[in-house]
């Protein structure tokens, strides 16, 4: 199949795996690349995830990662680099949202939210540059948010959060470029996951309404562009950040 051929990619870390997006892309490079070893990054509540891998045992494998977990990040890069020789694609995928306004935010709710979803991606970078510059070859996509250019009220964490992930995104690819390693962002809009399950029906209608598609994504329709930027064929992108939104702006 000439799709396969031209994305052949080997070693794909994908964190976050237990969630909707993270199960998403898993399933959209299995089905697509069948050169694609996953590992599936999963801190705890492994169930959705345990039945992608039983459903691929060769191909699909856990491995126990918190993102905000510095030594996890160390003894996973190792692992798969010593069972695999080399760590090809990187999706940064988890993190989570805890919503409130500024003037009332627990301090927790601002460190849990920066720390999943920003420190996460520093150190998931941080900790799969030394191999990628070895191998000469590597793909850092990193799931940020439409948030991180039109933050809703209530979310000066996460829209902080994203948009940091958006400007380290654009300062590492400079930093690698020469290495062979593309580094990208992806800001989806509304992504029908466990992440929107807070919205209420009336909120949900109210949403629809401010996307000109009317609908909300599909965890495929975001896993089809990041398994893009995996591929060979994207080696001239670096440094973007591309909303996948059913055209909000
Ligand atoms: P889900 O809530 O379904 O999944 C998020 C996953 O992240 C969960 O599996 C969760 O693990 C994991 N996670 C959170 N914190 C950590 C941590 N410290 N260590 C390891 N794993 C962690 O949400 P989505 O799949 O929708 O979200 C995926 C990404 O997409 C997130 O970064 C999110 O911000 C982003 N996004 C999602 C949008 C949407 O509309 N769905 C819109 C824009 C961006 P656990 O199962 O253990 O809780």
């Amino acid at each position: 199949m000439p799709h396969q051929r031209r994305c052949a990619v080997r070693s794909i870390l994908i964190t976050g795996g237990n969630g909707g997006l993270g199960l998403g892309i898993a399933r959209y490079f299995l089905e697509n690349d069948e050169t694609a070893t996953i590992h599936l990054g999963v801190r705890q509540n492994r169930e959705n995830a345990q039945a992608l891998s039983s459903k691929f045992p060769n191909r699909c494998h856990l491995a126990a990662l918190d993102v905000t977990n510095s030594a996890d990040w160390t003894a996973t890069i190792e692992s798969i680099v010593a069972r695999h020789g080399t760590i090809d694609v990187l999706v940064n995928n988890a993190g989570l949202h805890r919503d409130h306004l500024l003037a009332t935010m627990p301090d927790d709710a601002w460190s849990q939210v920066i720390s999943s979803n920003l420190d996460s991606v520093f150190l998931g970078c941080r900790a799969v540059i030394p191999p990628m510059m070895r191998q000469r070859n590597g793909r850092i996509i990193n799931i940020a948010s439409l948030s991180a250019i039109l933050p809703p009220l209530g979310q000066t964490n996460y829209a902080a959060a994203k948009a940091g992930v958006v400007a380290l995104t654009q300062t590492l690819a400079k930093e690698v470029a020469r290495a062979g390693i593309t580094v990208n962002s992806i800001l989806p809009g509304y992504i029908e996951t466990d992440a929107l399950t807070e919205m209420n029906d009336d909120a949900r209608k109210l949403a629809r309404q401010g996307i000109p598609m009317r609908r909300f994504g599909t965890p495929r329709e975001v896993a089809a562009a990041v398994f893009f930027l995996a591929c060979q064929d994207a080696s001239y992108i670096t440094g973007s950040a591309l909303k996948i939104d059913g055209g909000i702006f």
